[in-house]
């Protein structure tokens, strides 16, 4: 069982490559193009802005950014394009030697969410007031408030269990809130690079895949 997930596979080019680069974005992959030794740009395919779980949109947001360019000259015209921080080029680096085992600009990936759960784990989930409206509406206000809910950084945050377990996961894998969940939650997007992050250092499998498979 699970969903599969065709996803793009991140490849490393230098500057002289551009053409190549764009060409892998423009067949579904995403590109680190590094423009100089120290300077390296994710281009990707245009998000679509109607789609919260767009695999591009949330592989800015892994870079802890939420903006990006269109491209309007130059070889990756009409592509997307954001600058990785200094700070994340490790992570550049981490993304494409992960996808180096795939030959073509994309993937299909088995993901089973129930036999997963990465995600509830040592994630403390931000509330917006959307999620808080939900909460009452299903009367659960609880949800919100402390001590269940705290302010953390001047966000609203789901407070964990002191095992790192968020407290609505159940043994069985399953949200115990899962009707009124958190958007953070629902919009959550399998095969996602946060996706892949978690199932990495919580589950210690590799690019998605658990290694004996
Ligand atoms: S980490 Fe990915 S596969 Fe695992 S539960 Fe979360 S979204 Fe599903
Ligand atoms: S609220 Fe539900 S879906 Fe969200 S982290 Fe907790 S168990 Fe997972």
């Amino acid at each position: 069982m699970g969903s599969r997930i065709v996803r793009p596979v991140v490849r490393s080019f230098k500057s002289r490559f551009s053409k190549e680069a764009a060409a892998w974005v423009r067949r579904g992959g995403h590109a680190v193009f590094w423009e100089t030794d120290k300077r390296a740009v994710l281009v990707f395919p245009p998000p679509d802005p109607d789609d919260p779980h767009d695999l591009g949109f949330w592989a800015v947001l892994d870079l802890g950014k939420q903006k990006f360019t269109v491209e309007e000259r130059g070889p990756f015209r009409g592509l997307a394009t954001t600058l990785f921080p200094k700070s994340h080029h490790d992570i550049a680096r981490r993304r494409a030697e992960r996808d180096s085992m795939w030959p073509g600009p994309t993937r299909t990936l088995v993901l089973d969410c129930l036999t997963c759960a990465a995600c509830c784990k040592d994630n403390e989930v931000q509330l917006f007031d959307v999620d808080v409206e939900r909460f009452e509406r299903a009367e659960r206000p609880e949800l919100g408030r402390s001590p269940i809910a705290r302010k953390r950084d001047g966000k609203l945050v789901l407070t964990l269990l002191p095992s790192g377990l968020c407290r609505y996961l159940g043994k069985d894998n399953k949200c115990a809130i899962y009707a009124c969940r958190p958007d953070a939650c629902s919009e959550f997007p399998a095969g996602s690079e946060c996706c892949l992050y978690s199932r990495a250092v919580e589950l210690g499998v590799h690019d998605g895949v658990a290694p004996e498979a």
